[in-house]
């Protein structure tokens, strides 16, 4: 089946008590055993399994492409758990890229966890710098992710994938921005793919959720098992039903995010009051060539950088009619940040640059809204 159909059908069955063509929402915390002891039917307590939250797992692992996957609460759990999975077979030190999500900086900088792994940044849109930084650190896993967050570049995952085997490191990759719709990275070398559901799966910014999927079996596979069941960190029901609900628009709901994206970004590259636009589907992106490789089209996230400093990016946010001011991403509304502010004094964000994660308004009005807000600062188009 192709990924539109698995969007729809994968991980799902006509419920066989009522017919049901959605799946029941499944609460109950225990089930029934068996007059032996066991439990034929595959359930003992939900923070070891819960109907839902098996349909999501095989779901997101057939549309990865992987042997399974594991779902957590959020994404942010599923980056912990997935590097310390990662880690007992490839102990040692973590290469992050320097452009990522900020809430990775944050772990590193505030919890025992973080400050515990030792960890080094490279840019890894330059391959070169990235395999330097293999060659001096010999990195136990590289973590990678594209198009990055704030600045969407396009990390060339088949080469990073090279590199990281190179020296015996696993490629863990945040696919979050991209989708499995876009992007495939265990198809192109990657030991692991996370996503936080929370964005573009559960698509309405509405619920929270995590998942890691993995290419092979595995001792990691059976540590993300093993700090859901033992740690807790377990996705509740209905959100993994919401979760599995939205992968069923995915494909559709992608396909106007990019296009909505691509008109957009074209019209700002033109502005007189903008003078730089991150989007990998404009010719003038750094990562275009790699984004057309490895991406079936180039997402719903973009950034730009209006003439000015924070107060006058900060005017346009302002000026907005549609577009939200809120952070998050991957929703039906359109939204925008102004990134530094929001990451605070540590960020690498330009103070003039403004995040958009563009919806699936009428693009028409996006457009005219981005026109009248950006007269604030300057009266030609
Ligand atoms: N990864 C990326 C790329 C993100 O943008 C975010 C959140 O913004 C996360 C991970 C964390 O996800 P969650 O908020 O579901 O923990």
């Amino acid at each position: 089946m192709r990924i539109e159909t698995l969007a729809i059908h994968a991980g799902r069955r006509i419920d066989p008590v009522t017919g049901a063509v959605s799946e029941p929402i499944h609460l109950a915390t225990t089930f029934e055993r068996d007059e032996d002891g066991g439990f034929s039917r595959g359930f003992e307590y939900i923070r070891d399994d819960n109907p839902n939250r098996n349909s999501l797992e095989e779901c997101m692992a057939q549309l990865e492409g992987g042997y399974d996957a594991v779902a957590f609460p959020s994404g942010m759990a599923a980056i912990v758990a997935a590097i310390e999975a990662l880690a007992i077979e490839h102990p040692g030190m973590v290469l992050l890229p320097d452009d990522m999500y900020f809430g990775i900086r944050s772990l590193l900088n505030e919890t025992q966890f973080g400050r515990k792994l030792d960890v080094a940044s490279v840019d890894m849109t330059d391959l070169s710098a990235v395999e330097r930084a293999c060659k001096e650190h010999m990195p136990g896993i590289i973590w990678a992710e594209t198009p990055s967050n704030p600045l969407v570049s396009i990390v060339d995952l088949s080469e990073i994938s090279r590199l990281a085997k190179s020296v015996g490191a696993a490629l863990g990759v945040d696919n979050t921005w991209a989708t499995p719709l876009l992007q495939r990275p265990l198809d192109l070398g990657a030991d692991i793919v996370i996503h936080s559901l929370t964005k573009y799966v559960g698509g309405h910014s509405d619920m929270m959720g995590g998942i890691a999927a993995v290419r092979e079996q595995g001792q990691h596979l059976d540590e993300l098992r093993a700090i859901v069941k033992h740690r807790g960190a377990v996705m509740a029901p209905f959100d993994c039903w919401l979760a599995l609900r939205g992968i069923s628009t995915l494909p559709a709901r992608m396909q106007v995010h990019c296009e909505n994206a691509s008109k957009i970004a074209a019209y700002l590259e033109a502005h007189s009051a903008v003078t730089r636009v991150h989007f990998p589907g404009l010719q003038s992106h750094p990562g275009h060539e790699i984004a057309n490789k490895q991406m079936r089209n180039f997402g719903g996230m973009l950034s730009f950088e209006v003439d000015g400093d924070r107060a006058e990016a900060m005017a346009v946010v302002n000026a907005l009619r549609i577009f939200t001011r809120a952070t998050s991403l991957g929703g039906n509304h359109s939204l925008i940040e102004h990134r530094a502010s929001v990451e605070g004094p540590s960020t690498m964000a330009p103070e003039s640059l403004l995040r958009a994660s563009v919806g699936l308004e009428n693009v028409e009005d996006l457009l005219e809204d981005l026109d009248q807000a950006l007269r604030v600062i300057s009266p030609k188009p």
